[in-house]
């Protein structure tokens, strides 16, 4: 089978590169393991500013220019909801975060994305002393059902294959590559933390952070608005939250601990005043960046490779931007930006360890 492009990985990059290259009209197939969870567990959080220092997150604006018609284009495609716009508040803990909120909005361009008046605890339950910030064009991207809605159209169009993809298997030719029945110009390798075990881009300082969240039934609570203080705290409907996340750089692994249960149960106790459940707990790696920048392009020596990867935290916003730049690169020439491309770490880190 000849495409255009084989993709490695169906976490948020692998399909939103997918989606991408449908929106051109190019072909592609896509293979895909589950080895790798941060997409499937992900809080699904989009929220421009980073709240613990009220900065805007690299490129925010552009990102949620190109993000939120990306998921509204696949939402009236496949018929499902996945984008829910909720409020993110952020409990402010003394006046001097809240003078620091007001310094950082007087910023250019920050004003679009940070209220100017505090609003007073959304729940008699909820402990807001020094009352809450608003952050503007929040929202929550369903990214279990993105996964499932997506998997399922793509299967139904026999573009998707469930295995591990073997590097030792991938012949490379002058200009191509060959998978098993796939001839493809181009081999997207969007894995995740996966990358670590890819010969072609392992070379990538892509370092990892494993992230645990719960979810809590809590029948007297009832809240439309995240509410972020030390954690997240993610209104799913029918009284069920989500509440996260935790950052581990040595265990990197899928597997829940109860050490970050308990963790987020003891700061979750110091703001949230009723009773609760805990239903469900997942742990996934994130794939993070020395720099927190996204790994974008070519490799180095073989041009008909190319990587997509080190979302981090923020893999809603970036994932369609970072596709984006990633088609434009490929198909049209354009240059990548900066610091997206992976050219950064060209003699800086270990040499490339591609096969021949
Ligand atoms: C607990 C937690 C909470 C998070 N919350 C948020 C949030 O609120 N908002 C937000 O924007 N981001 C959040 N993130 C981060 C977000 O999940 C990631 O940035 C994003 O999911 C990364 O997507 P990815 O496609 O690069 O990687 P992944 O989701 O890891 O996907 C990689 C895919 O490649 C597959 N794969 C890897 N190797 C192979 C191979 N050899 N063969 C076949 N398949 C392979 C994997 O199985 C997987 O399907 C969170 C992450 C965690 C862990």
């Amino acid at each position: 089978m000849k495409v255009d492009c084989l993709i490695v990985g169906s976490g948020l990059a692998g399909l939103c590169f997918a989606e991408t290259l449908y929106q051109h009209g190019r072909s592609f197939a896509l293979i895909s393991d589950d080895s790798q969870q941060a997409s499937e567990v992900a809080g699904g959080l989009y929220n421009p500013l980073i709240l613990n220092r009220f900065t805007l997150a690299f490129k925010a604006a552009e990102q949620l220019d190109l993000a939120i018609p990306f998921y509204q284009t696949i939402e009236a495609r496949l018929g499902q909801t996945l984008d829910f716009k909720q409020e993110v508040l952020r409990i402010m803990h003394d006046a001097g975060e809240q003078n620091r909120w007001f310094e950082s909005r007087d910023r250019s361009g920050y004003s679009r994305f940070m209220d100017e008046a505090f609003v007073d605890s959304p729940h008699p339950n909820v402990e807001a002393p020094h009352k809450l910030a608003r952050v503007l064009e929040t929202g929550r991207l369903d990214t279990a059902a993105f996964r499932k809605t997506y998997i399922a159209w793509l299967k139904s169009a026999g573009l998707y294959t469930q295995e591990r993809f073997e590097h030792a298997q991938l012949k490379l030719s002058e200009v191509t590559a060959t998978y098993q029945q796939f001839e493809a110009d181009q081999v997207i390798f969007a894995e995740g933390f996966g990358l670590k075990q890819n010969p072609y881009f392992n070379y990538l300082p892509l370092q990892g952070s494993k992230g645990e969240l719960l979810t809590i039934y809590a029948p007297e609570l009832d809240l439309q608005q995240v509410l972020k203080s030390t954690v997240f705290i993610i209104p799913l409907g029918d009284h069920r939250y989500r509440v996260g996340a935790t950052y581990d750089n040595h265990r990197l692994d899928n597997l829940p601990t109860e050490e970050a249960r308990a963790y987020l149960l003891e700061r979750l106790r110091k703001f949230l005043k009723v009773d609760f459940e805990v239903e469900a707990h997942v742990a996934g790696v994130r794939p993070s960046v020395s720099d927190r920048k996204p790994l974008v392009g070519r490799h180095p020596q073989h041009a008909q490779l190319a990587v997509l990867n080190g979302f981090g935290s923020r893999g809603v916003m970036i994932a369609p931007f970072a596709a984006d730049a990633l088609y434009q690169n490929l198909f049209e020439g354009a240059e990548l930006d900066t610091e997206l491309d992976i050219k950064r770490f060209d003699g800086r880190s270990k040499r490339p360890q591609g096969r021949n």
